[in-house]
């Protein structure tokens, strides 16, 4: 994140930690938390979901975001949607309300409408902040363009994982994608297994990052695979990021929680915001933990 968004991820983060905690604090689910703690973070222009997004190609806002389950593997997710404000709430509906696992484009917005999320103009997701960046990015020199590692590229997709008082887990991601994306490309973020996942035998994850590495390699599902096989979500965190950098150079971040509320948290970018909420107090970073 550039130097100047620092506090305002602060502040987003600490936000969501708050909705998340609300919900636990009261002996509430942990599918909940992080749906609650997602739409906050989709609902502040700071990051790189819900309003305020990257835009695409086309200078529009087409967001991806799932939702998983620990207890059921029940999943719910939606890709390339317009006209959604929080899809994150639409996911949770797939998952809860739906035999399938995934609505995208038109469909998606149709389910949504069937089950009363109101659709919204493109034009409310979009702020001039983001269509100054579109138009500064897509003024450069194309080999410019296409440094996936130049400052301009930050990754501002968002995650949350919990874990409740019934000793269930649960995780979402929900994201904008990439700057000046093409229209319909779908990234990581909401695809199982790649920018989430969450199983109570093994554990719950979220990436960000470059979406196409950490599809390849279906980071999230890795990473909690090395969990159920006995490892620290700590160490199972490093290692994904090492795997991701070493076999494709990818760079991203993960979140990684078990039932036991063990944690990892790492990523291979400068910074990466990040914070954790527990019955001991609040902790929250940016830089490497
Ligand atoms: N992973 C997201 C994507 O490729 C981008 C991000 O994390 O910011 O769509």
């Amino acid at each position: 994140m550039p130097d100047d968004m620092v506090e305002a991820h602060r502040n987003g983060i600490h936000n969501a930690m708050a909705a998340g905690w609300h919900v636990l604090s009261r002996g509430g689910s942990a599918l909940d938390a992080v749906e609650e703690s997602i739409v906050v973070l989709e609902d502040d222009e700071t990051f790189d979901a819900g309003r305020g997004s990257f835009l695409n190609r086309d200078g529009k806002v087409q967001l991806d975001a799932f939702i998983m389950d620990g207890a059921t593997l029940r999943g719910g997710g939606v890709g390339c949607v317009e006209r959604l404000r929080n899809p994150v709430r639409t996911a949770r509906k797939i998952l809860s309300e739906s035999p399938h696992v995934y609505f995208v484009g038109e469909g998606a917005e149709r389910f949504a409408a069937e089950h009363k999320v109101p659709l919204i103009d493109n034009r409310e997701l979009v702020i001039p902040r983001e269509v100054e960046r579109l138009r500064d990015f897509q003024a450069r020199p194309a080999d410019e363009q296409a440094d996936l590692f130049a400052p301009a590229i930050s990754h501002d997709t968002v995650g949350a994982v919990a874990l409740d008082c019934n000793g269930n887990i649960a995780a979402s991601t929900s994201t904008g994608g990439t700057l000046n994306k093409a229209p319909g490309r779908l990234g990581d973020s909401s695809l199982i297994g790649c920018g989430c996942y969450a199983d109570n035998q093994s554990a719950a994850a979220s990436t960000t990052g470059w979406g196409e590495p950490i599809m390849k390699l279906v980071l999230a599902k890795w990473a909690v695979d090395r969990v159920a096989a006995g490892n620290l979500p700590e160490w199972a965190a490093k290692e994904a990021i090492n795997y991701l950098k070493q076999r494709l150079n990818g760079h991203g971040g993960i979140i990684i929680l078990d039932t036991q509320g063990r944690v990892g948290i790492a990523h291979n970018t400068p910074r990466m915001a990040w914070g954790l909420r527990t019955t001991d107090g609040e902790e929250a970073g940016t830089e490497r933990r």
